[in-house]
């Protein structure tokens, strides 16, 4: 195991603490993950970015981590009550599976552009039914849900009575909830108290995703999942606990009192959340049309956007903010994040060209090992990214002034060189998950793009129709649209 204490920002305590693992050398954690009826955004990427370097990083430590990140593909309610599952299936017109593994497997293909590593277990809400009714089962046995015409929902105030602890993580008051206006659940008359919340639904005749139980044939509350599922992989009592701060309530809040309702016990010793992601300074929502897809992102077909960012840039300008504070999506941003990028990646390169004599300590080893070390804090100072990446800046400042000759390669060792090329590698590479750009997929492809777009630009200059149209269709069928403009041409997937 590293050395040095990790902190972390409990949202339970509202402070850092430091990070101890109720197993020693190994971490349980379990990160709420989308819900796949649509595509995944941009916002719902930084969230999982995050959680991506957090998973790197504990490895790093030494830790062996068991990551848990779900799917979860039935339950969530839309505002007038319909499964969100039912609704993709709706309007795409497929069964709700199909729904599932199609958004399933985009969000994979999503996550592999951005490098983010796969959790070790991907449990599924719908694979997991019968844990979520064992659950409710022994929330009723413990007397903290109650039975009405099929469905059964989770007694908050009893809970709140008997524990006290209702509204603890989201630091709402029971009165507070209590006279809250009324939330997305239909059939609210049948609830004891606003605040209680449905563990499982009576379906109606025409919902689609429904399974038989002890009370009627129906479906689990959105919450029960996530404490079913990491009670089953991860045990009752777990270290981490993670998602978007949209999550704090009513779903985590939720999860706790389901997971102390059912097993007594308050299931993750440390609760991460990840604050959200902006756009132009506005909250990116579809409805306004403040959103933009990764794929938009990548090609620059969007009018947010004044050209394509590789995948890597726009991982490099998420580790630009710390996960706790709003990150604010810019095409000015995004540009100063490119050069950023570019600026760091080519004095990786040019550090390996570099070479020392001197065998002994030299004047400027200290201030190197300094940085190296303040990096490492930073890290270890609730994974505080944007702070590391300007100590790194520092070392690209340093490698810049060694290769142009400002500074004399007499006063560092080699031994400071070598130290400053293995910790580029670790923390570029290993932790935040970059990969240099021009090793990537993506270059070629957009070189290539370029290539054909021009080519189709040739023949319709020269009224060569059949030659362009041929272009377009091939391109159509490899699901690729050209989208023109006033400034050119741009390519994205369909
Ligand atoms: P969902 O599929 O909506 O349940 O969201 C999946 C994850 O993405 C959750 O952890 C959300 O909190 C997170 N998330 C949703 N919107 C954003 C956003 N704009 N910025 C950061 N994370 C988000
Ligand atoms: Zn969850």
């Amino acid at each position: 195991m590293k050395s040095g204490e990790l902190l972390m920002y409990n949202s339970l305590s509202r402070q850092k603490e430091v990070f101890k693992p109720i197993q020693e050398g190994y971490v349980g954690m379990y990160v709420c993950g989308p819900t796949v009826y649509n595509d995944v955004h941009l916002g719902n990427c930084r969230t999982f970015i995050s959680f991506d370097i957090i998973y790197r990083y504990l490895t790093y430590l030494g830790y062996q981590v068991r990551y848990v990140r779900n799917i979860t593909d039935v339950g969530h309610l839309l505002d007038d009550g319909e499964d969100r599952m039912s609704k993709g299936a709706r309007l795409d017109n497929l069964e709700p599976m199909e729904v599932a593994q199609k958004y399933t497997n985009g969000f994979h293909d999503i996550m592999r552009t951005f490098n983010t590593l796969s959790p070790g277990i991907e449990p599924r809400a719908t694979g997991h039914i019968l844990e979520q009714i064992e659950m409710v089962t022994e929330i009723l046995k413990n007397g903290l849900a109650y039975e009405k015409n099929g469905s059964v929902y989770f007694d908050t105030v009893k809970y709140a009575e008997k524990t006290g602890e209702y509204g603890k993580l989201s630091g709402r008051v029971i009165d507070e909830l209590l006279s809250e206006t009324r939330d997305n659940l239909k059939n609210q008359d049948e609830k004891n108290h606003p605040s209680d919340f449905a563990i499982w639904m009576k379906a109606s005749d025409e919902h689609i995703m429904k399974w038989n139980s002890p009370w009627s044939v129906g479906f689990p509350g959105w919450h029960l999942e996530c404490s079913a599922m990491s009670t089953k992989y991860l045990g009752k009592k777990f270290d981490i606990h993670g998602g978007g701060n949209d999550l704090k309530f009513p779903h985590h809040e939720n999860e706790i009192a389901q997971n102390v309702g059912a097993c007594n016990c308050q299931p993750a010793n440390y609760w991460l959340h990840t604050n959200m992601l902006l756009m132009n300074g506005k909250k990116m929502s579809k409805s306004d049309g403040n959103t933009i897809s990764p794929q938009e992102l990548f090609t620059g077909a969007s009018e947010h956007v004044s050209k394509g960012y590789h995948p890597m840039v726009v991982r490099f300008f998420m580790l630009q903010s710390h996960y706790r504070s709003t990150n604010d999506l810019t095409d000015e941003g995004l540009q100063a994040a490119e050069k950023g990028f570019k600026r760091i990646m080519e004095a990786f390169k040019s550090v390996h060209s570099l070479h020392s004599d001197i065998e002994n300590i030299a004047p400027l080893d200290q201030k190197i090992d300094e940085i190296i070390q303040g990096a490492f804090d930073d890290m270890n100072d609730d994974f505080n990214t944007p702070r590391v990446l300007a100590r790194l800046f520092e070392l690209v400042t340093f490698i810049n002034s060694l290769k142009e000759g400002q500074i004399k390669m007499s006063e560092v060792s080699n031994d400071a060189l070598e130290k400053i090329k293995s910790t580029l590698y670790t923390i570029l590479f290993e932790i935040f998950g970059l990969k240099d750009e021009s090793e990537t997929n993506a270059g070629p492809v957009d070189g290539l793009m370029q290539l054909v777009i021009e080519l189709r630009q040739l023949a319709r200059t020269n009224k060569d129709w059949p030659t362009s149209d041929k272009i377009r269709d091939s391109l159509s069928d490899l699901n690729i649209q050209i989208k023109d403009g006033k400034e050119g041409s741009s390519w994205s997937y369909k």
